[in-house]
């Protein structure tokens, strides 16, 4: 489909809609206040387009996921998921993308986002390698600063991984793709998951156990930096199965010349028991999140200002 002649019309606006206005805006925003453009990308049951305010001109991403499809995969649950746990986490972070509206018609389901328009940290990754150290110290500090909000939330991610992050206008970090989140109990304890990720960011306890836990996000953040920094997977197989089989065996290594205190944090991240992880500690023990943000690699962060700051170049 390629452009807003082949949508179906949005619905009228007596949907059940989750409609909060963007901050500042006193009218909600509505389904019709929407005019969809050219498609940004697409997953694997929906089609992001993007959309922008008929009268204010503001850009947002809509979502539009297939209904029949969804059905079809037995994955109604995941676009479930993926509304409960963003309209969990409101607009109280700007490192998380935020959902303005979601709406229905008999064939699609719509969700309105924040529009995130310089892509993937993973695109940014593929097309440099490895990232400058201090823009990696900056996004670690930016995907600490939104995980522990999403946590402080009780939900947890489970997917993270560059191609969840996208950058905005000013290249700073937005999570995305709530898709296989869970939104906790408040013991916050690991719970069972028949949830399958990306083999190279999967956590051991899920391979082990089939459990997650909000500590499986710190996991995948180790994986995450020791990508920016090295422009390599931390554990990474020629096939799935070999990529897990190293995630279970710790089999993985630094290149020479990786900074020291950075290779400190992702060794104290990548800890096969989740309650041992830099940051997974309870509140004022010393492995607790405060531990995590105040780690010698991140000694320089502000992070009073770490979202109005500009990002450190890249390369
Ligand atoms: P899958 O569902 O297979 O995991 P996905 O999570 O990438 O794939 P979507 O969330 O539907 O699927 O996103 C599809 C593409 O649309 C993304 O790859 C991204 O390039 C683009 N995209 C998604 N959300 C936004 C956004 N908020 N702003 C800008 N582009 C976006």
């Amino acid at each position: 489909i390629e452009d807003e002649q082949d949508l179906p019309r949005p619905p009228p606006p007596d949907f059940q809609a989750n409609n909060r206005p963007k901050s500042g805006s006193k009218t909600p925003l509505t389904p019709n206040d929407v005019h969809y453009g050219k498609t940004l990308g697409e997953g694997s049951f929906s089609r992001v387009v993007l959309g922008t305010h008929r009268r204010t001109g503001q850009q947002y991403a809509v979502k539009i996921i297939d209904k029949n499809y969804l059905i079809r995969m037995k994955k109604k649950e995941t676009a479930l998921a993926e509304k409960n746990a963003l309209v969990q986490l409101g607009a109280g972070h700007p490192g998380i993308v935020r959902l303005y509206l979601s709406y229905q018609d008999a064939y699609s389901l719509y969700f309105v986002l924040d529009y995130a328009p310089n892509g993937e940290l993973q695109t940014l990754l593929t097309r440099l390698g490895s990232l400058c150290l201090p823009c990696v110290r900056h996004y670690t500090a930016q995907i600490i600063d939104a995980i522990d909000y999403v946590h402080q939330k009780h939900v947890i991610h489970r997917d993270l991984k560059p191609e969840n992050l996208l950058l905005d206008e000013d290249f700073r970090l937005k999570l995305t793709d709530f898709g296989t989140s869970k939104v906790l109990d408040p013991s916050g304890e690991q719970r069972k998951s028949t949830f399958v990720g990306t083999p190279q960011y999967m956590c051991p306890e899920l391979l082990e156990s089939s459990t997650t836990g909000p500590s499986s996000d710190l996991w995948a953040l180790g994986c995450i930096i020791f990508r920016m920094i090295t422009g390599r997977f931390a554990f990474n197989g020629l096939s799935d199965y070999l990529t897990m089989q190293k995630i279970k065996q710790m089999d993985y290594s630094f290149p020479e010349g990786v900074d020291g205190h950075a290779k400190d944090l992702i060794q104290k991240l990548l800890v096969p028991n989740p309650s041992e992880r830099l940051g997974a500690g309870t509140s004022g023990s010393n492995n607790d999140i405060q531990a995590l943000r105040s780690h010698p690699f991140l000694v320089s962060i502000k992070w009073d200002t770490l979202w109005t700051d500009e990002v450190p170049a890249r390369e």
